[in-house]
């Protein structure tokens, strides 16, 4: 089998994107690395993890993934402003406002809920790299995709290229499909964890045509409502892919001491750093999964690490 890598979108020009890289020092593509655990495998399946965690000490792996093409299309058409929408403690702002930094663009962030008094260590950062943060109420959040407010927020910056929550559009998904491209093999299924959805989306788009399996792992409380995010940035309904639900440990960002524990072996077994929001439910899911026998005998998974530990602190 081979993994094919679908175009649907215009192709970025090669100096943009060699700048691109050169100027935020990206690792890429990633590191493909056989985990050797010591969990119960009664399958013995084969299990993997695309090192997306190394791709950037700052820019969070999939973050990077998703906002790729989109800041290659700013470089190509002299963006020289960027909006963008997230929470507090988003990965998604962080990432974007710190390549803004690097490539001299200007950044808008616009944050749901007021930090001015309490910020977060991600706005702590935004700060320092001179991005501009306006804090909204969640009623105007709830606008973000809404055509009149991007409308007007398009006429107040009429420079800037407006990018949605998450990095999630079109171009995000050329971006996620890199990962499936870089692989060195076949695999039965890819398990990733799922917020936004647009990285599951990625994956599940480019490996549309293969035997491939994506399965999904929610961090957050979000059965139904997460599926509908994914399909909706898909071109076509497809039917290789699922999410679980059963790992998310209360809701987004919520942890128990047994998936704290479960970080701090997983690092000591491995020298994989992994985080509770994240890839630390991931692992666990995956623990769980195969000691469970879920995958048939002797799959080959692949589990991908998207990084994120910035967002630790
Ligand atoms: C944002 C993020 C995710 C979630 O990805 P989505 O595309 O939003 O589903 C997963 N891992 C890390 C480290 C992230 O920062």
């Amino acid at each position: 089998m081979r993994f094919s890598y679908t175009t649907t979108e215009a192709k970025a020009d090669e100096k943009s994107l060699n700048f691109l890289l050169e100027q935020l020092a990206i690792t890429q593509p990633s590191a493909e690395q056989e985990l050797k655990m010591d969990w119960p495998n009664p399958h013995h399946c084969l299990l993997n993890i695309k090192r997306d965690d190394l791709i950037h000490p700052i820019i969070s792996g999939n973050k990077w993934r998703k906002l790729k093409y989109s800041l290659c299309h700013a470089l190509e058409n002299d963006c020289s402003h960027i909006v963008s929408f997230g929470g507090g403690f988003s990965n998604h702002l962080h990432a974007l406002a710190y390549c803004c930094k690097q490539l001299n663009i200007k950044f808008t962030a616009i944050v749901r809920g007021d930090y001015r008094a309490n910020p977060s260590p991600m706005l702590q950062d935004l700060s320092q790299w001179q991005s501009d943060i306006h804090y909204v109420d969640k009623l105007t959040y709830q606008r973000r995709e809404k055509p009149e407010y991007l409308a007007l927020l398009q006429k107040e910056y009429p420079d800037a290229m407006i990018i949605p929550e998450g990095g999630s559009n079109t171009l995000a998904l050329q971006g996620v499909a890199e990962i499936v491209n870089e692989l060195s093999g076949h695999y039965d299924y890819i398990v990733a964890p799922v917020a936004s959805g647009a990285t599951l989306a990625g994956l599940i788009h480019a490996t549309h045509q293969t035997s491939c399996k994506i399965l999904g792992i929610g961090v957050l409380k979000g059965e139904g409502y997460l599926e509908e995010l994914v399909q909706q940035l898909l071109p076509q309904s497809y039917g290789h892919w699922s999410i679980n639900h059963e790992y998310h440990c209360g809701g987004y960002a919520k942890s128990n001491i047994e998936l704290r524990d479960f970080c701090r072996d997983f690092y000591q077994q491995t020298q994989v750093d992994i985080e509770p929001v994240y890839s630390g439910k991931l692992f666990f899911a995956l623990r769980h999964l195969i000691q469970q026998a879920y995958f048939p005998v002797n799959s080959r998974i692949l589990a991908l690490h998207t990084g994120g530990l910035q967002g630790a602190r």
